[in-house]
């Protein structure tokens, strides 16, 4: 019965590698170490609603049909477009995310990935001002005051506190959670916040006002800062301001509370300015708490191939990107994509509805492992392998450290990476007439 230790969870963006998992029969039946979502995702994919067979939409039905059949319906769509979206890639891995750049390239699409809905905004403050940052192994070695700023681990990634922050035992914080002073800042108290030391509980969108009231004290001005801002006394944030300040090394997570309420990357943008203003006096970093597993990864390939993280539009022949114009959610709601990919991601239940009424008027191609709301859109629906389980590939921890996903079991379904280079190769034979 084969064992399989360090596997990889790829679930979350912490991308847990110390699972171990054993396999019976081409069955996984033993999990340890991971989360109950992790759990779910190496076991529920024999439970979950999975997609059997590549699938046409004929006379409204979706009926099955081969992988060849299926790729040749694709290719056509994608050539008779002349603006397709191919929106998605998070949860696959950089090779896939790789081979759908170069798909978008070859057809002229714009691509663009889940952070167009999530984590963006800090991706354009990061160009604007940087991401002063560091690994999860460092912060677990050295971080004794931890800022969860708009993000709920206890539940959205509950391996996290315990394998590389709050209770973490490190290097230098061998107390684990007795070493670290913990802050939560949320417009509601959390389940993360009940474990907090301080827990500030602020008005919806008053994030960018109290990022520049702690930035105003921190650079000693804080005679310039009312009495209450945020729906915070200033006593309390002059009291979090000295406990930054004073911290040996502090780093803040912060989650979509951040990057998608009001004033989006200008948060972002003001708090790599507060970490900077803080590394006057200590050693502080930010990290941005990303949830699909991959979306870092989505990224990292898409700027290191086109100089650009996301929202990339090779409609004109190289690579241009404005986010606002080029965004997979703004396209739709202007209703200008004729056809669309929609890949390791659920538009149908994420998108408003004026967007996915759209996508329910054009063609819709989806690759996934499951069957979700953007299957009732699709017109060709392709299954893929669940990476990190049938597949291996790399793949980006929220903190751009790259890891190796195993394959731990046999598949029938094709990877996300042959699909997309089968659909390319058939992309260029129907352009070249073949
Ligand atoms: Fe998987 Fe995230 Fe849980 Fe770790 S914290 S086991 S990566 S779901």
């Amino acid at each position: 019965m084969p064992v399989i230790k360090d596997a990889v969870c790829s679930l979350c963006g912490s991308l847990c590698d110390d699972i171990t998992v054993t396999v019976e029969d081409n069955k996984i039946t033993k999990i340890e170490n991971a989360c109950i979502l992790g759990y779910s995702k190496f076991v529920g994919m024999f439970e979950h609603d999975r997609i059997e067979t590549p699938m046409i939409r004929k006379d409204g039905e979706l009926v099955p049909v081969s992988y060849e059949e299926a790729i040749e319906a694709a290719a056509k769509i994608l050539v008779n477009s002349r603006r397709t979206l191919s929106y998605g890639w998070c949860s696959t891995s950089c090779e896939a995310i790789s081979g759908a750049i170069k798909l978008a390239e070859e057809t002229g699409s714009i691509i663009d990935s889940t952070a167009n809905v999530c984590h963006g905004p800090s991706a354009l403050a990061a160009q604007e001002k940087g991401c002063p940052s560091a690994s999860l192994g460092v912060i677990k070695n050295r971080a004794d005051v931890l800022v969860f700023w708009g993000c709920n681990p206890v539940h959205a990634h509950p391996r996290h506190m315990s394998r590389y922050s709050s209770f973490s035992k490190g290097l230098f914080t061998e107390k684990g959670r007795k070493a670290r002073t913990m802050a939560v800042i949320d417009v509601r108290k959390t389940d993360t916040a009940k474990l907090a030391d301080k827990y500030m509980e602020i008005e919806q969108g008053s994030d960018l006002l109290l990022v520049t009231a702690l930035r105003s004290i921190i650079n000693g001005h804080e005679d310039v800062v009312p009495e209450t801002i945020a729906g915070v006394p200033k006593a309390e944030i002059i009291e979090l301001a000295e406990t930054l300040k004073n911290a040996k090394f502090a780093c803040i997570f912060f989650g979509m509370g951040v990057t998608q309420s009001r004033s989006k990357y200008k948060n972002g943008d003001a708090m790599a300015s507060l970490i900077s203003d803080l590394n006057q006096h200590t050693k502080a970093v930010m990290i941005g708490m990303r949830g699909h597993y991959n979306v870092t990864g989505f990224g990292q390939v898409a700027t290191w191939e086109t100089g650009f993280p996301m929202a990339i539009d090779f409609a004109k022949g190289y690579p241009y990107y404005n986010p606002g114009e080029t965004g997979a959610n703004d396209l739709l709601v202007r209703e200008e994509p004729d056809a669309a990919i929609i890949a390791a991601a659920d538009a149908g239940a994420h998108f408003p509805q004026k967007a996915v009424r759209h996508l329910a008027r054009i063609p819709v191609i989806q690759i996934d492992p499951y069957a979700n709301p953007t299957t009732e859109l699709a017109d060709v629906v392709i299954p893929a392998a669940v990476v990190g389980i049938e597949t291996e590939g790399t793949a980006y921890r929220m903190d751009a450290i790259s890891l190796r996903m195993k394959k731990l079991i046999d598949s029938k379904f094709k990877t996300d990476e042959e699909i997309v280079k089968d659909l390319t190769v058939k992309v260029r034979e129907l352009k070249r007439g073949a």
